[in-house]
This record gives structure tokens, sequence and C-alpha cells, in this order.
């Protein structure tokens, strides 16, 4: 059940593939926040062209809340369909200019995206008159240590991304691979909190209004990780496994162990954390996942659930 937002504000709800996009219109003046994975480029164009989207009208800017593949994957196809200027958080701009793999957990995570210009950046704190409402940017480091958030105080809406889902929030490295990652991302909790929220516009999901909740979720996540670094590890790798299996579709059983042994994100995990042969550490995520109903195999096949 999508809770009631004002009719400038429309919600894409997508999948786990690619992020949920959000469009804030008023008049002449259309934003697009988040472009989804490349994958999924031309649903995101006719999603962005439909009625419920532009509708005609040119638009205006496209704005990121991070950049990581499934939010900024359809940036560049965007860009050459309506010519709008791409703003992304401040802090995330440099590492589009030097398409940093490894932090935007590209070819370092086994995932691709296609490089895009940095027109503009947003700002922390900055406030931005977007499809009519006013949204304050608020700093949401964590999951993406440049997130931003994006707040409307009027009707108290929040536009997330990967910093809250109803049900925890987008994966952080372990402390001993990313110091700031987990305290970043309980101090962003924390800022939350404080806010007067009605809304949440989460980047994956359904808008929810059950906000205490949800943060009491995401408490509890964070206590459980802040007890154990192998249990962010374990997460971390599943839910990067689960991401590649929705890309691939699917991927023979028997790859499953050099595929975790050639990705580098999965390799230091397993070096750091648990130090097991290519096949155990693929018998261990697999089993897990299966057990937790997110994959099933199929005669020779992985697949997602
Ligand atoms: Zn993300």
């Amino acid at each position: 059940m999508t809770p009631l937002l004002p009719p400038s504000v429309r919600v894409f709800v997508r999948d786990w593939l690619s992020a949920n996009q959000i469009v804030l219109k008023d008049g002449d003046d259309v934003v697009a926040i988040d472009s989804g994975y490349g994958k999924h480029v031309p649903l995101t164009l006719a999603l962005l062209a439909s009625r419920q989207g532009v509708d005609g009208k040119p638009l205006t800017r496209l704005v990121n809340t991070h950049c990581h593949a499934d939010h900024m994957g359809g940036n560049a196809a965007i860009k050459r369909a309506w010519g709008c200027p791409i703003a992304v958080p401040e802090g995330e701009a440099p590492l589009i200019e030097q398409w940093d793999t490894m932090t935007l957990l590209l070819d370092y995570a086994g995932q691709t995206a296609e490089c895009f210009p940095v027109d503009e950046v947003v700002r922390a704190n900055s406030t931005h008159v977007w499809g009519g409402l006013e949204w304050r940017a608020l700093a949401a480091p964590g999951h993406a240590m440049g997130a931003l958030v994006y707040y409307n105080p009027e009707h108290r809406i929040l536009i997330s991304g990967d910093a809250l889902w109803e049900n925890g929030y987008g994966i952080v490295m372990p402390p001993e691979m990313a110091p700031a990652a987990l305290p970043a991302a309980r101090t962003t909790l924390e800022m939350l909190a404080q806010l007067d929220i009605d809304v949440v516009i989460p980047g994956h999901g359904e808008p929810f209004r059950d906000v205490a909740p949800a943060l009491e979720r995401a408490f509890s996540r964070t206590a459980a990780f802040e007890q154990s670094s192998a249990r962010i590890a374990r997460h971390a790798a599943k839910a990067l496994l689960v991401f590649t299996l929705l890309d691939r579709e699917r991927m023979p059983l028997a790859e499953v162990p050099g595929y975790l042994d050639r990705v580098p994100v999965y390799r230091d995990l397993n070096a750091r954390y648990f130090e097991l042969a290519p096949a155990g550490f693929a018998e261990m995520l697999v089993g897990e996942l299966e057990r937790a109903g997110a994959v099933r195999r199929n005669g020779e096949f992985l697949k997602p659930a």
C-alpha cells in the first residue's frame, strides 16, 4: 500500500537490481532522483517518459542519492535522452570523476555501469526547490560515505536512498576494510531519528510510513554488526552475490567457487574473515542464502528466488 504523497511526487518502485526512481514535478520543473541499473535502462527510460513521469516535458535535472551502480546505472542514458544536467552528492563526485571502480563497487564487486559526466554537485545542508517542493540535502554516510538523503519538511517526506529501508539498509563493509562505515551508519540513523518523518521513500521497496519500527530494526541490525565483523562480512558477501544473480539471472553452480575466487570483494572478504577454500566459501554463502529463501538451486544452476 503506497502512502499518500503530494501529486508532485511520483515514485516508480523498482526492484533490488534497480533502485526506485522518484519524479518531482511542478509545471516545467521535472527532477528525477536516481536512475536504476544499466541492464534495466530501457524500462527506466520508458517509466520516466510516461504520463506519470515527464509526460512530454523536458527533464530539468537528474539527481543521485549516491553513486552505486543500481542508482546511477541509467545516468548516461538519461543524459543522452534528455540532455539534462546530472547532480551528484559532493562527496561522491570525485569517485565518478576518477571512475573509482573499487569504491563505487564496480569491477571490485563484479558490477558494471556506464560512465557519465558530473555537471553539478549537491552539498550537505543545501536546500533545493525540485518539483515545486523544498528539499534539504542531509549527509547520510555509512553504506556510501558520500551519500545524501533528501528531506521535505513541509510534507515530512524523506528520500532515503540506501541509508534506511523498511527492513534494514544497504550493505556496509566491515571495520577492518572500511573503518568509518559502520560508525557512520549509526550516526546517520541517529540523525534520521531526530527528523519528523511522515513517509520514507526508500531506494528499494515501497514507500512506508512506519518509520519508528524501521529505525528500530536498523538500529538492532547495526548493534549486531557492531558485535561481529564476520557477520557484516557474511551479510555483505551474500547481498552482493544476490545482486550478481539478479543481474545474470542464473549462474552455473559449478562456477560459483571460481567466481568468488576471481571477483576481488569476495576474495578480500574470504581472506580476511573466513579463510575458506573457494568451494567451502561458496557452500557457506549459497547454503545460508538458500535457507533464507533468497536463492534456489535449479538443476545445474543457482538462481535468485
Ligand atoms: Zn547503494
